[in-house]
């Protein structure tokens, strides 16, 4: 069987590095907020080209606390509202909840599955204070029209960078466009984990000093709170094996754009929509690989026979979830087009040319 993503495989690549890791951290009795987080935030920070990068628990708390940061700076408030898009992934809707803040769901792009710009000034309103941008699937999402409207109107541009690290545009890393980003190292992202782990990057030190402060119960010096905070830190494990791992990342990137680009090039089943290349400056570092099909579930149960695994990203738009019961009967219909229609194919660092060319052979012949 192909396996959608094989962990195993991926991190035993870096096995007698990774455990050596392990064992120093384990050795050296330090297991929180130590040379370890500090080393991998100094890589993290000149690797995105941000002054300022912080080790948090995991993704969602990484946007949370940002948007946290902002309502204890006084740059946003409760009932202020923050332009997302309607196909992303819940945990980037959750993080403007969470804080009392409203999401305001704006459709997507469907070349590009990222928000429409042109979607985002009809939704602004006197209390929008942040556009969160989702570099959905991998594929940076920026343009100068964003830039103007921010200015324009005074937004925040927030980065959920969680599946795209490593990719750029016009040169600048994702992570460095916006004012602050949230990245995730959930073990199945491009740079990731074992187990949870989580940063922000942005170029605001205020911000980054309030939000290091937020995420260690609100303290910058210990026993002195300044904030009522939570406990959401990278563990030194973590940190240690992130490290081993982002010194690889861009050649598992370029792995994934070769089998993206193999994918792109010999898929010619007429049933299937490919995924269309960026063009605008703006890279693509292919987290998941999303094509789309009107008979998406019989493709999924015709690779799944053939010994293929796929997966849905994701089966249910935030509207149509019960945790958001007000958004229920609202209608986004390229989202729920999206929603009804992808299916992600294996796409790996450790993906064979055989089980490329095997992929490719089934799916021309559905
Ligand atoms: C994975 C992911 C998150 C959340 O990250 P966790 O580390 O799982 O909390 C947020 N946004 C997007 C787009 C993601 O893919």
């Amino acid at each position: 069987m192909i396996k959608f993503l094989d962990l195993q495989a991926v991190n035993l690549q870096y096995q007698a590095e990774i455990e050596a890791s392990l064992l120093r951290v384990f050795r050296s009795g330090w297991y929180l907020l130590g040379n370890e987080v500090k080393t991998f935030e100094k890589n993290l920070s000149s690797y995105i080209g941000t002054p300022n990068a912080i080790g948090v628990a995991n993704g969602l708390d990484a946007l949370r606390l940002i948007f946290r940061a902002y309502i204890e700076l006084g740059v946003m408030s409760e009932g202020d509202e923050v332009i997302v898009p309607s196909n992303t992934y819940i945990a980037s809707i959750l993080a403007i909840s969470d804080n009392g803040l409203v999401p305001v769901l704006c459709e997507p792009d469907l070349d590009t599955y990222n928000i429409d710009v042109n979607n985002i000034e009809n939704l602004i309103t006197s209390k929008t204070k942040a556009i969160l941008i989702v570099h959905l699937y991998g594929r940076a999402v920026f343009s100068e029209k964003l830039v103007q409207l921010a200015k324009r109107y005074e937004l925040k541009i927030v980065e959920d960078n969680a599946q795209a690290i490593g990719a750029e545009w016009h040169g600048i890393k994702t992570g460095n466009l916006g004012d602050a980003a949230g990245f995730s190292f959930y073990p199945g992202k491009n740079l990731g984990a074992l187990g949870d782990g989580g940063a922000v990057t942005c170029n605001d030190v205020e911000l980054a000093n309030t939000i290091r402060a937020l995420a260690n119960y609100g303290s910058n010096q210990k026993y002195v709170n300044t904030y009522q905070g939570l406990n959401s830190r990278l563990d030194e494990i973590q940190a240690a094996v992130l490290d081993v791992k982002m010194k690889y990342l861009d050649d598992e990137n370029n792995i994934r754009r070769r089998i993206a680009e193999r994918y792109n090039n010999e898929i010619t089943n007429s049933k299937i929509i490919l995924p269309i290349a960026p063009q605008d400056g703006g890279e693509h570092v292919w987290h998941v690989y999303v094509i789309r099909c009107q008979k998406r579930d019989l493709l999924q149960q015709f690779l799944m026979e053939l010994g293929v695994q796929s997966l849905i990203h994701y089966p249910i738009p935030p509207h149509k979830q019960e945790a958001y019961k007000f958004w229920n009967n609202h209608s986004f219909p390229l989202s729920e087009m999206i929603h009804d229609q992808v299916l992600s194919l294996p796409i790996s660092p450790i993906l064979s040319n055989e089980e490329v060319d095997q992929i490719i052979n089934m799916i021309n012949k559905f």
